[in-house]
């Protein structure tokens, strides 16, 4: 009986213990609503924290619980690991992040299913218990190996190009097949531990194995797609368990991650097969050829007019992209937007839903400038005010500017919906030469006539901006 729990209510304890978990999961699926805006996310991260609370004391109340002394270590490491990450980690880092933690998420459900197998009599495991342990095993183990992959490749560990050789995909199909082959005899033969030793092995093999092939820029979406397998795979443990809160939340993680997956695929008009299997991009995003068509001219303009220009203007609408978060530019656009508010410029924000390298990736550097919400408009809603506006202001966005995705049907991001910045009466582009961005192409936006480029870091640019609009 466990310890911690009086005679009198041990009755009631399971029921007590099961209406926890359900409130724990209401928690967790209205503070997932609430995540839906900036307004609330803030809110909803609280509500679903409260929730993870609720779970995990009441799983202390639990049956198999091992001793306390283990429980209050793991507390302790993983806290001042998880603190001392969370207020080192720079903005431009955190794809890496995240990618550890869908690692170690995968690593961890692979574990306790393993440590089930180990604990328990096979014999004991129904057969859907048994078939979950195999899901839980290949998901969670090619999570973590994949995400050891992804993470090395941002980190510059090893390269972010595609690594293939002749035939890698058909050596990962025959690779998956035997792990298939091998997961039908673990099932017949459960008792056979050499079985299962094979299973983990293969799926090992192939989450280092299917995220070689994919280009470093490419990372994001395959770690949003991890992030979904995690959950997949906690929820697969869940039913090893027999734990309705791990099978609620891991399915909840699963499908908000592939959702928000489909969603960067739809965002950049490519299907996910093509990211998961086509190399795409360059390795680091903003390092590869200048690509510049004979006889194109690019204007420059000076601090001291792009400041005449802006404050005189009647509308101004920032764009920010990934160079924003490189120079770490989001408190001085902020200074630059109300300074110009104070001029009576109505300034906006317009952000493409895959601006920068992860989502919300611009909202979040944003946010944490406290720009407030209503500024921020979303690419449908900005789009039908470029025409009404003076000036744009492009601060370390590239692709997501390109007019290229309208018309060009051979360029590679053909297709994908943009920002259409081209339609305002003058474009200024922030960047520090005309390098292309994370496709790797060149922008003929650029060159067109109402455009104008402030070459510079866009943190320097726009200090430099705000010290000419003091003096206008
Ligand atoms: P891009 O990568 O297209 O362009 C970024 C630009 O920023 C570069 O042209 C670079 O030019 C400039 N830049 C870099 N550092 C600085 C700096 N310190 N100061 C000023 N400028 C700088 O970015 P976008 O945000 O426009 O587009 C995002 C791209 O990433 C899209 O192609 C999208 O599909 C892709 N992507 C986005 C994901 C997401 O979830 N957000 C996920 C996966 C891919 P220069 O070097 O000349 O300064």
């Amino acid at each position: 009986m466990n310890p911690l729990v009086p005679e009198l209510i041990a009755d009631y304890v399971p029921g007590m213990i099961q209406l926890a978990y359900l409130l724990a999961s209401a928690l967790f699926i209205l503070g997932l609503k609430k995540l839906t805006s900036p307004a609330t996310a803030r809110s909803g991260n609280q509500m679903a924290s409260a929730g993870m609370l609720i779970g995990i004391v009441v799983t202390l109340f639990d049956h198999n619980i091992i001793s306390f002394r283990y429980i209050i270590a793991g507390i302790i490491i993983g806290s001042v690991i998880g603190v001392t990450l969370a207020r080192k980690v720079k903005m431009t880092a955190m794809p890496e992040l995240v990618s550890m933690f869908n690692g170690f998420g995968g690593a961890a459900s692979a574990l306790v299913a393993s440590g089930e197998y180990f604990r328990i009599a096979p014999q004991q495991f129904a057969g859907q218990e048994l078939a979950a342990m195999i899901i839980s095993v290949l998901i969670g183990t090619m999570t973590f190996t994949g995400s050891l992959i992804a993470f090395s490749k941002l980190r510059g560990i090893i390269g972010g190009a595609p690594i293939v050789y002749p035939g890698h995909k058909l050596v990962n199909l025959l690779l998956f097949i035997l792990f298939l082959v091998f997961g039908v005899l673990f099932f017949l033969d459960a008792g056979n531990p050499a079985y299962y030793l094979v299973i983990a092995g293969l799926a090992f093999l192939l989450g280092i194995l299917m995220v070689l092939p994919i280009g470093g820029a490419d990372m994001p979406v395959v770690i949003s797609l991890l992030n979904s397998l995690t959950g997949l795979a906690a929820s697969a443990t869940g039913f090893v368990l027999d734990n309705n809160l791990l099978i609620v939340s891991g399915t909840l993680v699963g499908a908000a991650g592939m959702i928000l997956t489909l969603i960067m695929c739809k965002a950049m008009n490519r299907p996910l097969s093509h990211v998961i299997f086509g190399a795409f991009g360059t390795a680091d995003g903003g390092v590869g050829n200048v690509v510049q068509e004979n006889g194109k001219t690019v204007r420059e303009v000076t601090a001291h007019d792009l400041a005449v220009m802006t404050v005189y203007a009647k509308r101004v609408v920032i764009v920010p992209g990934y160079g924003l978060a490189v120079a770490q530019a989001q408190h001085i656009v902020r200074e630059v937007a109300d300074f110009l508010e104070s001029k009576n410029v109505d300034v906006r924000y317009g952000i493409h839903p895959v601006a920068g390298r992860m989502p919300g990736h611009m909202n979040v550097l944003l946010a944490e400038a406290n720009v407030p919400y209503p500024q921020l408009y979303d690419m449908d809603e900005i789009n039908k005010e470029f025409a009404r506006t003076d000036v744009v202001l492009v601060i370390g966005a590239n692709d997501v500017v390109n007019p290229d995705a309208r018309s060009d049907t051979a360029s590679p991001i053909y297709g994908m919906p943009i920002l259409n910045v081209d339609q305002a009466r003058s474009v200024v582009i922030f960047k520090r030469s005309l390098n292309p961005g994370y496709a790797g192409i060149d922008n003929q936006l650029f060159y067109s006539d109402n455009s104008y480029l402030f070459f510079g870091d866009a943190k320097k640019s726009l200090e430099k901006l705000l010290r000419a609009l003091k003096m206008v």
